[in-house]
């Protein structure tokens, strides 16, 4: 990125260096009012008024220099015609909108992507002698997109590769991973209009619907495949299955390590309108940000119903806030807590173990891992993790810790830069 700064009104490269620098001295520390015996009744007004103003936009400096910085860049969206490079792993990062309550509080947007898989975060800081500046660090991914950007496009370049290989005999894993209130819901289920979810514009949908045109599709119709579906959830390390009853049900391993989810329904399905719901109304929990939801659509041989010949697994992470993020103190809250912050942690190492195509997969750290185990090993597994992130300010140490954790999950080279 820093090589691709042009400033707007002269072509030439600049340095970020400069820039910052610039932005700094513009923050110096806020003059001081005179003593208010030197001041006039007009003088007065202004500095009144311009306290007023102050306290109303409390971050106008960080905005006003964030700003600046993106009159700097140089943006590249991702367009839809775009080429998709096929890969084992795919990690890639999505920037929901301000919501209506976040532009209401004049909440400053402190992520920018300009394109080409790169992420930039803005992360207003203080120093000690009060000076404003912005800490403005480059996150890489394959792919990264804006606010801009709709599930259909999201889809296109993250879960629909992955589609053909469960007809090539694979295993496909789809992740959505972030802070609550990041748009994992959003991009798995489908977008809201109100309290109503358009699940047909979810990637749970349109994967079913991708899913459903390769079953037809000539090329396979001779390996006679049927298409089931299940979904379910992990909430504290238990099962529960969201197309029966929301029944508990047992995790249990054979001998030969296949992991069973004894009695999890499979609902056949031959379109893709007729079972894939809408996830928000089925949770087994009240809060369902604190669960893992999973949809998994699996392709059997028609002659020989058990042997699997496909599996695609598409999940909505719990919300990856801190233990310490929870208000709350009880009991409950911290063991729940502590269950999805480990199964996060395995998932992470479980992801980086199919990248180094190592043997040993961590796989028994966590329920969420055990389940998923077969998807961790193999020529044929692939998976790809989609990274939310809210743009607030507020949001910002959630945010840093997302972005942190999806370049780990994706042990990707020269993963981060720090720009000022
Ligand atoms: P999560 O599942 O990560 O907790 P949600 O998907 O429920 O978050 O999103 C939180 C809110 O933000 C919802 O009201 C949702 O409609 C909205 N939202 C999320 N992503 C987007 C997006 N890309 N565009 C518009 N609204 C979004
Ligand atoms: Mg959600």
């Amino acid at each position: 990125i820093p090589n691709q700064q042009r400033r707007k009104n002269d072509a030439k490269p600049a340095t970020l260096q400069p820039f910052v620098h610039e932005a700094i001295k513009e923050n110096e520390p806020e003059k001081m009012p005179p003593p208010s015996t030197a001041r006039g009744p007009y003088n007065t007004f202004v500095c009144l008024s311009l306290q007023f103003l102050e306290a109303s936009r409390p971050n106008q400096k960080f905005y006003e220099m964030i700003q600046d910085f993106r009159e700097t860049l140089e943006i590249t969206p991702l367009s839809a015609t775009d080429l998709i490079e096929p890969q084992r792993i795919c990690v890639c990062v999505r920037k929901r909108p301000l919501n209506k309550q976040e532009v209401n509080k004049k909440e400053i947007d402190v992520v920018s992507v300009p394109g080409k898989g790169a992420l930039l975060v803005h992360e207003p800081k203080q120093k000690v002698d009060l000076t404003k500046y912005l800490d403005n660090q480059v996150f890489h991914f394959d792919y990264s997109f804006d606010e801009t950007a709709t599930n259909e496009l999201v889809y296109k370049f993250t879960a629909k590769p992955l589609v053909q290989s469960i007809f090539e005999g694979g295993m496909a894993t789809c992740f959505a991973y972030g802070q609550t209130g990041s748009g994992k819901t959003h991009t798995m289920g489908g977008d809201f209009a109100g309290k109503q979810q358009n699940s047909a514009k979810g990637i749970y949908a349109l994967a079913a619907q991708d899913v459903f045109a390769y079953l037809n599709h000539r090329r396979y119709a001779n390996l006679d495949l049927s298409a089931y579906v299940s979904f379910f959830e992990i909430y504290n390390g238990k099962v529960y299955d969201l197309l029966h009853k929301k029944a508990k049900l047992r995790v249990l391993e054979d001998d030969r390590q296949q992991v069973q989810v004894v009695g999890l329904e499979e609902v056949c399905v031959s379109s893709a309108e007729e079972n894939v719901t809408s996830p928000c109304q089925t949770s087994a929990n009240a809060n369902s940000s604190r669960s893992h939801a999973i949809l998994q659509i699996v392709l059997r041989r028609n002659d020989r119903a058990t042997t699997l010949h496909g599996k695609f697994s598409l999940v909505d992470l719990a919300g990856n806030e801190r233990g310490t993020d929870v208000s709350s103190n009880d009991r409950s809250t911290l063991v729940e807590t502590a269950e999805i912050n480990r199964s996060l942690l395995a998932l992470k190492e479980c992801i980086r173990s199919l990248g180094k195509n190592s043997d040993h997969i961590p796989f028994r750290m966590s329920t969420l891992t055990k389940v998923l185990r077969d998807s961790f090993i193999g020529e044929k597994s692939r998976t790809c993790m989609i990274a939310m992130v809210s743009p607030g300010m507020a949001s910002c140490e959630y945010t840093m810790n997302t972005l942190r954790y999806a370049n780990r999950a994706g042990d990707l080279v020269q993963a981060m830069d720090q720009i000022s």
